[in-house]
């Protein structure tokens, strides 16, 4: 979406004094029906409050129904339990926090593996089904109604050594992607609440008191300005800014350089710049979840990726998503697939090799990599890859076969070449409550904020697939519930 250098300022607050009514009023507002906004309308609800929620579009869903639906929940969920897996909140949190440094937020990863049991029996109170059952098929949702899958490389080094692994990734019951009906189920929900919703209505900022309190937000339908009083709070959770250029090419330059960035339209900023606009401090905005998904089917992982040197740079078989972080934020998108005949399947996404070879250094040679860099680093991973050891990265030694069967082909994985996706993880600071912070991390009163709209509860690393949905609805329940709470 190419915005201007202006859209990605923060949006300028309007006055209470400078509002001369209000067209609509409830007792927490909340902004954008998504996963986290569903959530946050729902508990603020069952709260006993008097709510509103707003929607840009005709009808709510965003990313999230265009998601592969995929939530992480633990601890000891019944599906967990069904399908013969042992887990504790304890050893959730052990993982999270490891996979998630430098800079995870600690008390937050306390809360969500305290509260992912009770979580997930909360989705099937509200009409969400999942299957009690695994899919074996590691980092991805299955195509079938399988519920449950190893989504984070839990069981691949280090995490494997540092948390008891467990898988942790539950889809909703359906074949295919998950993220259409797990909206549906969600919006249906929603529906059989007393609360109303405003559709095709964007919210473009907030109204604050002269004491700089939150007390509504200004919207726009079919051009119409209205105002809306919010007496206890507003909730922005009105997705992440991966469609906003100038944001993204300002806070994110490096996600600038992926192709393609997985998102609905609503994914362009608003809610963080309203919120930046009565003071908010922001988090993590560089960061986001990066996929480099051609260890899909993982079969593919019996290869190896390695660097515009010719280097590896990590174990082959974690999940794909952390393969993408570190091709982008540590090589620079500068990465490569190296296969053999022996494990070359076509990608998910079906790209072709892009140099094919009888022996390696003719692919190296090909691909213009620095002379005797490759044969250099595939003489080291055969010569331990026959006693099934990795003692670079670790890799598991089921996923590792010696590349020695000819041909040999190279895959350009560079990010100017290939299919990268990525979403935005930065966003408002918010406190365990979803309170939104100021810069010096008092609550702006009145202000709530979770989804994508919020930094995640994460810090450096992504932790992996599903926590974004997991995050932003368990934050989403925890911001409605406090804005419920709070005395207007
Ligand atoms: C292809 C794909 C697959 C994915 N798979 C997974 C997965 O399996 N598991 C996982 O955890 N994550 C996954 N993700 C990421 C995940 O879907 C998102 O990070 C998550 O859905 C964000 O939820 P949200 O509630 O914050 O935002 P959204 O679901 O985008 O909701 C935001 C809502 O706010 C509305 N809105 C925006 N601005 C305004 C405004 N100014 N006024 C009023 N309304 C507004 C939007 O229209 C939207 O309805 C995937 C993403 C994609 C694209």
């Amino acid at each position: 979406m190419s915005t201007t250098r202006s859209e990605a300022l923060p949006s300028e607050p309007r006055r209470i004094r400078d509002i001369a009514h209000f067209d609509l009023e409830a007792e927490v507002v909340v902004v954008g029906l998504g996963m986290a906004g569903a959530c946050a309308a729902i508990e603020a609800q069952e709260a006993g409050a008097n709510v509103l929620a707003i929607e840009r579009f005709g009808a709510g869903g965003g990313t999230s129904a265009n998601s592969g639906g995929v939530i992480y929940m633990g601890g000891g969920t019944a599906v967990q339990k069904a399908a013969g897996f042992e887990d504790s909140p304890e050893e959730m949190y052990k993982f999270l926090v490891a996979v998630s440094q430098p800079g995870a937020n600690e008390e937050k990863v306390r809360a969500f593996c305290e509260a992912s049991v009770e979580h997930f029996d909360w989705f099937e109170a509200h009409g969400m089904p999942f299957k009690r059952s695994f899919h074996h098929e590691p980092s991805l949702e299955s195509i079938t109604d399988d519920c449950l899958v190893y989504t984070s490389g839990e069981d691949c080094h280090p995490w494997c050594e540092i948390a008891k692994p467990a898988p942790r990734g539950h889809k909703p019951q359906v074949v295919n992607k998950g993220g259409p009906f797990m909206m549906q189920c969600m919006m249906g929900a929603v529906e059989r609440m007393p609360f109303p919703v405003e559709v095709d209505t964007r919210v473009d900022t907030l109204i604050v008191d002269d004491d700089g309190v939150v007390v509504g937000a200004v919207a726009k339908t079919a051009g119409d300005e209205r105002c809306i009083r919010a007496t206890k709070g507003v909730v922005l959770t009105a997705g992440g800014f991966i469609l906003n250029d100038a944001m993204r090419d300002l806070h994110a330059p490096l996600l600038s350089k992926v192709q393609v960035h997985t998102a609905t339209e609503g994914d362009d900023g608003r809610g963080i710049r309203m919120g930046q606009g009565v003071g908010a401090a922001t988090l993590y905005m560089d960061l986001g979840e990066v996929a480099l998904p051609y260890t899909i089917p993982n079969r593919l992982s019996r290869g190896i990726y390695v660097n515009q040197h010719g280097l590896r740079f990590i174990n082959e078989d974690t999940y794909y998503g952390h393969i993408g972080i570190a091709g982008l934020y540590s090589q620079g998108g500068q990465v490569y697939l190296l296969l053999d005949d022996s494990c070359y399947e076509r990608g998910r996404v079906g790209l072709e090799p892009s140099w094919v070879g009888e022996t390696i250094e003719e692919v190296e040679r090909e691909a213009g990599l620095p002379e005797g860099s490759l044969v250099s680093t595939v003489e080291l991973y055969n010569r331990h890859a026959g006693e099934g050891r990795d003692p670079l990265f670790h890799k598991r030694s089921e996923m590792i076969t010696p590349l020695v069967t000819p041909p040999y082909a190279l895959i350009d994985c560079r990010v100017e070449n290939a299919i990268w996706s990525a979403f935005t993880t930065g966003g408002l600071h918010t406190s365990v409550d979803s309170e939104v912070l100021n810069g010096d991390g008092a609550a702006i009163p009145g202000l709530y904020a979770a989804g994508r709209t919020a930094a995640m509860f994460s810090g450096q690393g992504y932790p992996g697939s599903g926590t974004s949905l997991g995050d932003a609805s368990f934050f989403g329940r925890v911001a409605g519930r406090s804005a419920a709470r709070r005395r207007g």
